[in-house]
């Protein structure tokens, strides 16, 4: 690279896909999964500790982390938040 990038731009990397193809987040001290495409302020995926960070690909990946006991975020994957 030719260039330091900041955060601001290697998230935007981050979020189309360049450097990490996941647009899911489970956290799996929360066992909470965000969608990385709709994530809010109350998120807090900045304050995530990487170690608790499991990136999921696909929505059928994120059913299956639903099944076994994980929940959707209320902010950015209220269709599988179940409170
Ligand atoms: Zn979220």
């Amino acid at each position: 690279m030719s260039k330091n990038l900041n955060n601001r731009e290697l998230y935007i990397i981050f979020i189309r896909g360049g450097i990490n193809m996941s647009r899911y987040l489970a956290n799996r001290n929360t066992r909470e999964i965000h969608d990385l495409t709709k994530k809010q302020k109350n998120c807090k995926i900045e304050e995530m500790n990487p170690e608790h960070k499991i990136p999921l690909e696909s929505i059928e990946q994120v059913k299956e982390y639903i099944k076994a006991g994980y929940n959707g975020c209320a902010w950015c994957l209220t269709e599988y938040n179940t409170g």
